[in-house]
Formats: structure tokens, C-alpha cells, sequence
């Protein structure tokens, strides 16, 4: 079996203006490091369109339709200050990181693949189940393990997050619901300014683990062994979902972790681990974040060949 690639022209047509860092550069410079010889034997398929009952597992329908009702015909429509902007092709973007993802749990479901890397923007974590934040609009990875509990009626579904932002909305949407495990590395103190140990979930399903300024790949590596990886398998999911945000390299404009290449590939074999020994080797993974084009390039490149190499 093999690893499959969801990707769709339509998620360059999310256009959030021209100084925005969000831009569609970064999935070309993803596509662009995807598309050569080594990565032959990934399959690649369209990301279908998400339906509005999928969006519905996480988000208010109050939200989706003022997100519909913003969805602009011509130029930009902010919906949290400058950071989140709908310009017109913003909408079928989203719906397509939306069904990316929820297909890609079918794909890992039906055995179809081994696992699935969806590589979609804009990113979703920080988008909350009643207001779009931080770039995000639609969050497809809890959508995903929301539908994931929902259709295939799995009991345990955990999201993991390395991006170097935590998840504030991958973690409000699974507070209170003990079958949905999150757990998420990210710089701490930084933006949004979530994701304290302290917050720990209902039923400890929340597990954050604040990294300082200028975490190095020997503290990234211990802190990730200490408290992330017993974590995740004391949940013992029945797939995981990976949010893959590649802000943490140390070439990132906007962040201040100091990840090498060889880390994005190390965390992503000892979560295939995990789902060997825990979920059947089911991963789903989704492009989160990452600003620096070569950065984001070359370890979405090191991370997908992981799941490839399995
Ligand atoms: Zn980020």
C-alpha cells in the first residue's frame, strides 16, 4: 500500500492579499518539492469538495453561514482584522481542505492506502468551532477527526500538531469531548497565546507541550519523547491525524524554534510508530503552517517521504 497526496488548483485561489505570508507560494513550493522522482510512487488525487454537514461536525452554523455570507465576488473581505481574508476563490478552497481531509480518512479507513498527506491551504488550527482566526477558516483537521468519530464510528481519534502555533482551535473544539484526543508541541509564549500545560481537557484529551524561543532539535526531540509520544499512546487512538505545520524550521520568518529538516522526519516516524502499534499505521496528515518557501519545501519533503517510506 502506498501513500496517497490529496492536492487541488483551487487552494491557490485562496488569495489573501499581497504582503500576506499565507500566500499561494507555499503550497507551489510544497507541490514543487513533491513533484520529483522520489516521490514517484505516492498516488495523487484531486481533493474532492467537503459538504456543509462535514464543516457542520465542528463549526456553528451561525459561523458557516457568515463565512458563506462573506465569501466576496471581487476583492478581499477580512474576517478576523488582516490576518484572515476571503478573496473569491477562498470558499472552494476551504471546502476542498475540508474534503481532502475527510476523504483522506476514508481512503486510511477502506485500506485503500497506507496514508494519506493532504496538501491544502489555507491552514485550519487556529480556527474555532464559532469564528475564523490566525489565517485559518475552516479547521480540516478537527472536521477530519470529527468525521472520523462520526461516520466511521470510531471511539478514540487524536490530532497531533507540531506547527509551531498551538492549535487554540483544534483544542476548543475537543475540550469537552473526552473521545477526541489533541495534542500539540508549539513556541510558547507566542501566538494565540493558548496552549499552557495547564489546559489539559475534560478527561486529561488535551496535551500541550510549550516549547521556549529558540528550542533546539536536542530539546525539541527530549520534550516530544517525555510528554507527547507516552501521551498519545496511553490514548491508544484508532487513527491519527497529523497537523503538519512547518513554521518550527529555523529558517521561519515569523517564528523562533530552531527545527532542522531531520526533526520534521524524525517526529513523523515515531508518530508512524504510534499508528503501527496503536491504529494500524492509519495517519492522515494535513499542511498546516510555514512561511520560509525553502523551509517549508524541504521539510514537507522529509515528511512525506516518512510516510512513504514506512
Ligand atoms: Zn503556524
Amino acid at each position: 500500500m502506498t501513500t496517497l497526496i490529496y492536492t487541488h488548483e483551487a487552494c491557490l485561489n485562496h488569495k489573501p492579499g499581497p504582503s500576506h505570508p499565507e500566500s499561494p507560494e507555499r503550497l507551489k513550493a510544497v507541490l514543487r518539492a513533491l513533484h520529483t522522482p522520489e516521490f514517484d510512487a505516492a498516488e495523487w488525487r484531486d481533493a474532492p469538495m467537503g459538504t456543509r454537514e462535514q464543516v457542520l461536525m465542528i463549526h456553528t452554523e451561525a459561523f458557516v453561514e457568515d463565512v458563506e455570507d462573506a465569501s466576496p465576488n471581487q476583492g478581499y473581505m477580512p474576517l478576523d482584522g488582516g490576518d484572515t481574508v476571503m478573496s473569491p476563490g477562498s470558499l472552494e478552497a476551504v471546502m476542498r481542505c475540508v474534503g481532502a481531509a475527510c476523504a483522506g480518512v476514508d481512503a486510511v479507513m477502506g485500506k485503500e492506502v497506507r496514508n494519506v498527506f493532504c496538501a491544502t491551504r489555507p491552514c485550519g488550527h487556529h480556527a474555532e468551532p464559532n469564528k475564523a482566526m490566525g489565517f485559518c477558516i475552516y479547521n480540516q483537521a478537527a472536521i477530519a477527526a470529527a468525521y472520523a468519530y462520526d461516520v466511521h464510528k470510531l471511539e478514540r481519534v487524536a490530532v497531533v500538531d507540531f506547527d509551531v502555533h498551538h492549535g487554540n482551535g483544534t483544542q476548543a473544539a475537543f475540550y469537552d469531548r473526552p473521545e477526541l484526543f489533541y495534542a500539540s508541541s508549539h513556541q510558547s509564549h507566542f501566538y494565540p497565546g493558548t496552549g499552557l500545560e495547564a489546559e489539559t481537557g475534560i478527561s486529561h484529551n488535551i496535551v500541550n507541550v510549550p516549547l521556549p524561543r529558540g528550542c533546539d532539535s536536542a530539546m525539541f526531540r527530549e520534550q516530544i519523547a517525555a510528554k507527547m509520544l507516552p501521551a498519545i499512546r496511553a490514548f491508544n487512538p484508532e487513527i491519527l491525524i497529523i497537523s503538519a505545520g512547518f513554521d518550527a524550521h529555523h529558517l521561519d520568518p515569523l517564528a523562533g524554534l530552531n527545527l532542522q529538516d531531520d526533526d520534521f522526519e524524525w517526529v513523523t516516524r515515531e508518530l508512524m510508530k504510534i499508528a503501527d502499534d496503536c491504529c494500524d499505521g492509519r495517519v492522515v496528515s494535513i499542511l498546516e503552517g510555514g512561511y520560509s518557501l525553502e523551509g517549508l519545501a524541504s521539510s514537507t519533503a522529509v515528511h512525506v517521504k516518512a510516510l512513504m517510506d514506512h
